[in-house]
C-alpha cells in the first residue's frame, strides 16, 4: 500500500466472520487495482464517529452490515430510493465528502437468481427480516407476485404494507405457510436463519411439500447444502445456496465504488476458499 492506495472496507460488529475482505481484495488483485478493503469492528456506540471517519480519512466507501444497516441512515447525506423504501443501507459511497447510501442486497439477489437459472414468478418468501424486505422489494419491482410467510405474522403484514406503498402496487401479500401455498409456488426463498449452522437439521418448509416445479433459493451459505436444499433436490426441484447473492451484492457495491464491474468468478472462489 502507498499514499495512492484507495481504501474501502466494512463496518460490522463483530466483524471477524466477514467474507467481504477476502472477496473484494481478490477482485482488486485480479484487476490490478491499487485498492484495499479493510474490516472495521465498529461498536454501535461509535457508528456516527466511524461514519464521519469515512470523510475524514478519505475512504472511497464502505459496506455496513449487522447491526448497522438501519441505524446508519441518519448519518448519511442522502440515500437511494430503494434504501429509503426498505429502510436499510449496506453500501456507502463517498462522493467527494458527500456520503450516499445504497442497498445492493435486492439487486444482488436478482442477479444471482437469474444467473442460477431461476425466474421471478409466483414466489413464497419465508421470513420478514432485513433480507426479506430487500428481496420482496426487488422481486416486486421485477413484476413477481410475492406471498410473505413469517413466524411472527405481524412482521409480514408490515413488510407487505411498506413494499406495496413504496412500489405503488399490491405486489406482496402476507400469507400463512401451507401445502397449498407451496404447491402453487414457482420460487421459494428462505430469508430466515432456520437451517443455519449449527442447527443444520432444521428446515423452514416440510420436505414432503416440495415438488419438482420449484426453484428453491436458500440465503444461507453455511452449511453449503442446508437441509432445505437437500430435500428440494431429493424432490426433484432446483436449489441454490446464498453464496451467489453474497458475491453479487458485493459486485454491485464494488462497481458503485470503482465504476468497474468486478470478476464475479474470482470473488466467488475467494468466498468459497474463506468458507
Ligand atoms: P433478520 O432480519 O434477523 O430476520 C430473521 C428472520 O428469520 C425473521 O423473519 C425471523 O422471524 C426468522 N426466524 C428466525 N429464527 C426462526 C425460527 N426458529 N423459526 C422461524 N423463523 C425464524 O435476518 P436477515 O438479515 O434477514 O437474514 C436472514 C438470513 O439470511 C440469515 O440466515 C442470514 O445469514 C441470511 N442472509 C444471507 C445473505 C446472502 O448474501 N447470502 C444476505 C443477508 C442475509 P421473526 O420475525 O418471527 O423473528
Amino acid at each position: 500500500m502507498t499514499a495512492k492506495t484507495r481504501l474501502a472496507g466494512v463496518f460490522a460488529h463483530p466483524v471477524h466472520h466477514s467474507l467481504s475482505p477476502a472477496m473484494h481484495n481478490a477482485a482488486f488483485s485480479a484487476l490490478g487495482l491499487d485498492w484495499a478493503y479493510l474490516p472495521f469492528d465498529v461498536h454501535p456506540d461509535n457508528l456516527e464517529d466511524a461514519v464521519s471517519g469515512i470523510r475524514a480519512l478519505g475512504l472511497a466507501g464502505v459496506n455496513v452490515t449487522i447491526p448497522h444497516k438501519e441505524r446508519v441512515i441518519p448519518f448519511l447525506d442522502s440515500i437511494s430510493d430503494e434504501a429509503r423504501a426498505i429502510g436499510s443501507v449496506n453500501t456507502i459511497v463517498n462522493e467527494g465528502g458527500r456520503l450516499v447510501g445504497y442497498s445492493t442486497d435486492g439487486e444482488g439477489f436478482m442477479r444471482s437468481l437469474i444467473a442460477a437459472g431461476g425466474t421471478p414468478g409466483r414466489t413464497v418468501i419465508l421470513g420478514a427480516g432485513g433480507s426479506a424486505r430487500a428481496i420482496v422489494y426487488a422481486l416486486g419491482h421485477a413484476g413477481a407476485s410475492v406471498s410473505v410467510a413469517n413466524r411472527t405474522p405481524e412482521r409480514a403484514v408490515e413488510l407487505c404494507r411498506t413494499v406495496n406503498s413504496a412500489l405503488g402496487s399490491a405486489v406482496a401479500e402476507p400469507a400463512r405457510l401451507s401445502l397449498d401455498l407451496v404447491r402453487e409456488a414457482e420460487l421459494i426463498v428462505n430469508c430466515t436463519s432456520v437451517g443455519m449452522y449449527p442447527s443444520v437439521d432444521e428446515q423452514p418448509v416440510p420436505a414432503e411439500w416440495l415438488h419438482p416445479g420449484l426453484f428453491v433459493y436458500d440465503l444461507i451459505y453455511n452449511p453449503a447444502e442446508t437441509a432445505l436444499i437437500r430435500s428440494a433436490r431429493e424432490a426433484g426441484a432446483r436449489a441454490v445456496n446464498g453464496v451467489g447473492m453474497l458475491v453479487a451484492q458485493g459486485a454491485v457495491s464494488f462497481a458503485l465504488w470503482t465504476g468497474i464491474e468486478p470478476p464475479v468468478d474470482v470473488m466467488e472462489q475467494a468466498v468459497l476458499a474463506a468458507l
